[in-house]
């Protein structure tokens, strides 16, 4: 195809013989883009495109989805299971079944020598839907661990804890729509432009047809920070300060919503005696932002006719990051902004489907919201699951966060990662480390075998991929979406689902249990076990999802085929009165900070070309190839005062380790700040401290303190580096 300079040197687009398009949601990010992956002839996936018409990308997709199909081949693939007689001795490929047998056979050893819980498990956000209720089948049911847990407490747990505080339950209650309605928006802690860039996108769309304030919260000043019409540059780990400053500004000037308040909130006197110590003077030293600011904008966010609040990490990772989320809902109570166009508190998620394990995997609970502590629940799920309700725990073993340490002391013995990379994702690597070698067992699935953690494991299982296999992500604004199968797992990796549902068979218990081996069979049990409730996917079928691009919950026979773009909107919430909490949130400094030793705060966060732990992204060319060196933001003041100079190497060093990265000169992070992406091995989270929040357990990854020297040696450190990245 031949377009634009018709004459001089027109820029052609190669045909690449795609004979077919295959319906699939990007696994990548949480916003949930449809794609269409493209295979040739041969079966053989060259080309992937945006839908037009989707609700959520209407056809664009940001650089990760337009590669996205490169991953099926790209290099570092686990081609078989593998086995090894001991730790860092070589791998040896073995059939599945050996592998699986080996498998099952330590979980029973382990299990029989120092009881159910010493066996632990760590998912992720990364599968499907249906093979996240199948791993919680087979964790609850049958291997009967309670120390159970995704990875999505690195990310979303402080979102899901601060929802279930103020509303009795998970689930975002606003959508991407809401943008085309609001008055106001205020983002905590997002630098969505890179991190969710077709949200962003939707976002710009809407401020082209309709102006309304943009005011962004964050220490840098990030690409999103240059678009807003506020920046309110915070003291990293205050934003609970500027929140009850908020609340105090609007109900001092008579500016809540006093009916919605009474209609459907509780603890307004006790919210209201708390933010009464919250006066902007005081709030303002400690926030660092100025107290009239703070007015300005608590007085904008509450006249306008709908406000709506979005956040991500830089409220989620924090040791107050639950209170940050209940700040929020806070602000979005007194305000009447909950359930209507416009008006919401919306935690834009991380992974592709951190939502579908929030709903269904059993890591938190049981199936479908329900909760362990919850006897009718509990009975339910057994009896569906054809097991004894006696089997199942009756509240919610250890966090992720907490499962390591829980190795370093010698409670727990064996470990199953699926899909997670710890040894490069949790804060303070070096004791992640040693934590993993202490371990007698570790299984690692994963579809690449490359990956960091696997250095640590006796066993390794290779998934199959994203749309090597079929079935359902949800994304952010709830909307559940479809992977059709476009690929044949490569090599002899298999589907997670596949995976589970052999490793369940070489257990006594599983015997009675229904193990659907399609993911359509397993999406059948979904429907049956949310009918009637606050997730309900009974409207929904496969083929209803495809032909709607997706479908929001709630979603029966009534609102199907479209579903529901937003909860609460009679003003009921899940508490057992049925209404939202306003919640009193003492702000207790907690954080590590700067000091003489160590002068700097250290952030962390992404970049638009990675994803994560680059397990994927650092091994597709184009995505590699713009962001391939681990550097480090740094205000040209400070870097000139350490005799620093633009692009040269230093050794970032904090009270846990240090780390070799490149500096970059810019005015985006104060003085006595540095900025360093998190997706590189070896790199940031050797450094991070990640002190956990009391209600979530999520790490504070973006609060710990640090110092920076000049290595003198820059040609051995620009070699270093260079043959770590290269794949
Ligand atoms: Fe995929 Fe997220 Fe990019 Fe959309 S914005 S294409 S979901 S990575």
């Amino acid at each position: 195809m031949l377009f634009g300079r018709a004459k001089k040197n027109p820029i052609k687009i190669a045909d690449k013989g795609v004979v077919e398009w295959k319906y699939t949601t990007c696994g990548y990010c949480s916003t949930g883009c449809s794609i269409e992956v493209g295979v040739n002839e041969d079966g053989v996936a060259v080309s992937s495109r945006g839908i037009g018409g989707a609700h959520v990308n209407q056809g664009k997709l940001c650089l990760k989805g337009i590669f996205e199909h490169e991953l099926f081949k790209s290099s570092g693939r686990g081609s078989h299971p593998m086995v090894r007689a001991k730790r860092f001795l070589p791998w040896h490929a073995v059939s599945w079944d050996e592998a699986l047998d080996k498998v099952s056979g330590e979980i029973k050893r382990i299990q029989s020598t120092y009881g159910r819980d010493a066996f632990a498990i760590v998912s992720t956000g990364q599968i499907m839907t249906e093979e996240f209720y199948t791993l919680g089948k087979l964790a609850r049911g049958v291997i009967g661990t309670n120390n159970y847990d995704g990875n999505t407490t690195l990310c979303m747990s402080s979102a899901v804890s601060g929802y279930k505080r103020s509303f009795g339950s998970d689930g975002p209650p606003g959508c991407y729509d809401d943008f085309s309605h609001t008055e106001c928006l205020m983002a905590f802690g997002s630098n969505l432009p890179e991190q969710h860039p077709v949200i962003y996108w939707r976002l710009k769309t809407a401020l082209e047809q309709r102006k309304f304030p943009v005011i962004v919260v964050d220490p840098r000043v990030t690409m999103f920070a240059q678009m807003a019409d506020v920046h309110l540059a915070i003291q990293p780990g205050t934003d609970v300060v500027l929140l009850n400053a908020m609340a105090h500004v609007i109900l001092k000037e008579g500016l809540h919503d006093q009916a919605y308040i009474d209609a459907h909130c509780s603890d307004f006197e006790t919210f209201r005696a708390l933010v009464e110590q919250y006066d902007p003077d005081t709030a303002a030293p400690i926030c660092g932002i100025d107290a009239d600011t703070i007015r300005n904008v608590a007085r904008t966010y509450a006249k306008a006719g709908a406000a709506m609040s979005i956040w991500t990490m830089g409220i989620n990772q924090s040791t107050h990051g639950s209170d940050g989320v209940v700040g929020i809902n806070n602000l979005n109570l007194i305000t009447g902004n909950i359930g209507k166009p416009g008006g919401t508190s919306l935690s834009i998620t991380g992974q592709s489907n951190a939502m579908g394990t929030r709903e269904w995997s059993s890591a938190s609970g049981l199936p479908g919201y329900r909760a362990l502590e919850k006897e009718k629940d509990r009975e339910e799920i057994a009896k569906y699951w054809n097991i004894d309700p006696e089997f199942l725990p009756k509240k919610r073993g250890l966090f992720q966060t907490d499962i390591f340490p829980a190795i370093e002391t010698g409670q727990i013995k064996g470990l199953w990662i699926v899909a997670t990379n710890p040894m490069t994702s949790m804060a303070n690597t070096s004791r992640i480390r040693k934590i993993l070698e202490k371990l007698d067992f570790l299984v690692v699935q994963d579809a690449y075998q490359d990956v960091e953690t696997t250095q640590y494991a006796d066993v390794y299982l290779p998934a199959a991929i994203w749309a090597e296999k079929e079935g359902c992500f949800t994304n952010t604004e709830r909307r559940v979406n479809l992977t059709r199968n476009a690929q044949t797992p490569y090599a002899e990796s298999k589907p997670d689902l596949w995976i589970f549902t052999q490793l369940a068979k070489r257990f006594e218990q599983a015997k009675n249990m229904k193990w659907p081996e399609k993911a359509e069979g397993v999406f059948d049990e979904l429907r049956e076990l949310s009918k009637g409730r606050f997730l309900d996917y009974s409207g929904m079928s496969y083929d209803k999802i495809e032909q709607n691009r997706g479908i929001q919950w709630p979603c029966n026979a009534e609102t199907a085929p479209d579903g529901s773009p937003r909860l609460y909107v009679d003003g009921v919430f899940n508490h057992e009165d049925g209404r939202a909490k306003l919640i009193p949130l003492p702000f207790v400094d907690n954080n590590e900070r700067p000091d003489g030793e160590f002068p700097f705060w250290l952030n962390t966060g992404r970049v638009v070309e990675h994803f994560h732990t680059r397990t994927r992204t650092g091994k597709i060319g184009n995505l590699n190839k713009f962001s391939p060196t681990p550097y480090m933001e740094i205000n040209p003041d400070a870097g000139a005062r350490l005799g620093i100079r633009h692009g040269e190497y230093v050794r970032v060093t904090s009270r846990r380790g240090d780390a070799v990265v490149m500096a970059q000169f810019t005015q985006r992070v104060p003085p006595n700040m540095v900025f360093i992406p998190f997706h590189f091995h070896d790199c940031v989270n050797r450094l991070t401290l990640g002190l956990l929040d009391p209600h979530s357990r999520q790490p504070a990854y973006k609060q710990s303190a640090c110092r920076v020297e000049r290595i003198e040696e820059q040609s051995a450190a620009a070699r270093r580096n260079h043959d770590a990245r290269a794949f």
